[in-house]
C-alpha cells in the first residue's frame, strides 16, 4: 500500500446537476482526500492537450465539444492506492456496465457524458496533475 495522488475530473453532466458536493463525499467517504480543486472553463486547446492520446479516436471531436460546453472541477485525490481506488469507485466508463453503487452507474447520462474522469495508471496521473497543476496548489 502507497500513498498516491490522481488526477480527477468532476465532467460538465455534473457541474450542471449541482452534483460536485455528491460526488466529492463519495471521494471522502471512500478515504480519498481531495488536495487540489478548481472550477474552470476548459479552453478547447486545452482540451484537446489533455485527451491527445485519444486524438484518434471516432468520439474525439465530440468528447472535446462535451468537455468544454461547461463547467469542469479539476481535483487531486491523495489516498493509499488512489489510483486504483478511484476507478473502482467511479466505475466502468460505460454507465450501463458500472456496479452498482459506483458514481457512473448513479450518476452518468450516457457513455460520453459519464460525470467523471480519473487517471488510469501512475503515468498517467503524474502528467495529467502536471498538467493542470503546480506542486504549490496541492497541498496534503
Ligand atoms: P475512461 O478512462 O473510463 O474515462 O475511458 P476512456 O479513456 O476510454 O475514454 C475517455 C472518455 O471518452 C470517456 O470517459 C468518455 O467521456 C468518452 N468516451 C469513451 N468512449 C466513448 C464512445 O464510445 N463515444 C463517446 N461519444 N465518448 C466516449
Amino acid at each position: 500500500m502507497t500513498k498516491e495522488l490522481t488526477l480527477s475530473i468532476i465532467k460538465p453532466d455534473a457541474t450542471r446537476r449541482n452534483l460536485t458536493g455528491a460526488i466529492n463525499a463519495r471521494f471522502e467517504q471512500s478515504g480519498l482526500r481531495i488536495v487540489a480543486q478548481k472550477r474552470v472553463l476548459l479552453t478547447r486547446a486545452e482540451i484537446e492537450g489533455f485527451y491527445a492520446a485519444h486524438a484518434e479516436r471516432s468520439f474525439f471531436d465530440e468528447l472535446c465539444t462535451f468537455m468544454t460546453s461547461g463547467p469542469v472541477v479539476i481535483q487531486v485525490l491523495e489516498g493509499e492506492d488512489a489510483i486504483v481506488k478511484n476507478r473502482e469507485i467511479m466505475g466502468a466508463t460505460n454507465p450501463a456496465n458500472a456496479n452498482p453503487g459506483t458514481i457512473r452507474k448513479d450518476f452518468a447520462e450516457s457513455i460520453e457524458a459519464n460525470s467523471v474522469h480519473g487517471s488510469d495508471s501512475p503515468e498517467a496521473a503524474a502528467v495529467e496533475i502536471a498538467y493542470f497543476f503546480s506542486k504549490t496548489e496541492i497541498v496534503g
